[in-house]
């Protein structure tokens, strides 16, 4: 669909209005129609800021279903006693519409990709396909070694995945492979996933160093650290995407600071679960790629990117007590940028330049909490709650317009989670 976004402001582009030109996924145009452009679509802009969409570089996008369910409870008992026994009873039918909620309330902030980690193949691929969202999936693993005939279940599912997704035109996804972390996951089964992803092509899509717990627990059992281990294993020699990584030293960070891998920092997951703040300061400071996640919405309890962006700046200044930390336009750089970045789009996506995705949101210029203008940077890391959001747009294609869903029928999906969660 070719689309024109007319008199629109883009901070990006400087003072004034602008418009902006959209074929085949990509920005064709700005301020100068390409050659024989016919708009199918005019959108007009004149009330509207916009940028590129947020990516939510981890989440669990099935776990909504388990949104306010098991709140105020010590990590270990939240995963083991309470949301892991609900897991293994979870059928995909009911993942599926967990996964329509949180690609819902993703579109409704202006999220245009994500990472997920999911325990139920094919799901992820359905709702990116009947949504259109962009999304890099994983099939979580876990297990003992390279013979655990379950772990090798879940490793088939995960290539089974991929291969699906092929008769799924419509899904704008791609795929990573997804050990879970080092301590659901053996030594052996860790070294064989990294090895198939090496023979793949395949990047690693992990949580790292999450807690004190899983850090001393390291050190005790291997010598290492977290960061170290999974070095060692060879899970570092791939491009791998890093999910928390609170627990860091010196060393850690000297490893993680290599083209191809990237941080995911997870703020409002890891305060509320009381696993501390991660060096985001110190790793941007060393070259390290970090991106921004929101983690499942039963640790969140949002998949909000504008709430986590305003959250893990306010959280870095207060912990390191010092207000010049992750300024507005780093913390937007975190959240869409980096994002893309981590993905392997990082030259074609979060920019507003011709020929790169037409993956953009537009914000509503009149929000009283925008008033007066006086610097965009700050009102979207500072003042947007996310619900200023009024379009969505991924790979050219409308997901929402003027608050209106276009392919999803959002009643069904509240339907259906409320079903689906009747007998928790
Ligand atoms: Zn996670």
């Amino acid at each position: 669909m070719n689309i024109l976004i007319k008199n629109v402001c883009l901070p990006e582009a400087g003072e004034g209005r602008h418009d902006l030109y959209i074929r085949e996924g990509r920005i064709a145009g700005l301020d100068r129609a390409p050659e024989g452009f016919a708009p199918g679509t005019v959108i007009d802009g004149s009330h509207k800021i916009c940028m590129p969409g947020l990516v939510n570089a981890h989440t669990h996008a099935y776990m909504s279903v388990f949104r306010n369910f098991a709140d105020d409870l010590p990590f270990e008992q939240w995963l083991f006693e309470k949301i892991a026994p609900l897991e293994d009873a979870l059928t995909p039918e009911q993942s599926y519409w967990g996964n329509m909620l949180s690609i819902m309330e993703m579109i409704r902030t202006g999220t245009t990709c994500f990472v997920d980690m999911h325990m139920f193949p094919r799901m992820s691929v359905k709702a990116c396909a009947d949504t259109g969202i962009r999304a890099l999936i994983t099939r979580g693993l876990v297990g003992e070694d390279r013979r655990d005939e379950g772990a090798l279940r879940r490793l088939a599912e995960a290539y089974d995945e991929a291969a699906y997704a092929e008769s799924q035109p419509k899904a704008q996804v791609s795929f990573a492979l997804g050990p879970h972390a080092i301590y659901t996951c053996g030594e052996d089964l860790l070294r064989y996933i990294a090895e198939q992803a090496a023979e793949k092509g395949m990047a690693i899509n992990m949580h790292l160093s999450e807690t004190q717990n899983e850090f001393d627990n390291c050190m005790r059992e291997h010598g290492m650290t977290p960061t170290a281990y999974v070095q060692k294993l060879g899970l570092l020699d791939v491009p791998a995407i890093l999910a928390h990584c609170v627990y860091l030293t010196g060393e850690d960070m000297e490893i993680l600071a290599k083209p191809g891998l990237s941080v995911v920092t997870n703020p409002a997951s890891n305060m509320k679960l009381g696993n501390g703040f991660a060096p985001v300061p110190e790793m941007l400071r060393r070259g390290i790629n970090v991106c921004l996640g929101t983690d499942g919405a039963s640790s969140n309890n949002a998949l909000n990117m504008f709430r986590e962006l305003g959250l893990m700046t306010l959280a870095q200044k207060g912990a390191a007590k010092d207000s010049l930390v992750l300024s507005a336009e780093e913390t937007l750089r975190i959240a869409v940028q980096n994002g893309y970045q981590a993905i392997g789009l990082g030259e074609e996506g979060g920019r507003i330049r011709e020929g790169c995705l037409a993956d953009l949101i537009l914000l509503d210029e009149d929000a009283p909490n925008f008033q007066p203008k006086h610097s965009w940077k700050a009102a979207l890391v500072y003042s947007s709650t996310g619900y200023e959001v009024t379009d969505t747009i991924v790979n050219g294609e409308i997901l929402m317009q003027d608050r209106e869903f276009t392919g999803i029928d959002a009643e069904r999906v509240n339907f259906e989670i409320a079903r689906a969660v009747k007998d928790f």
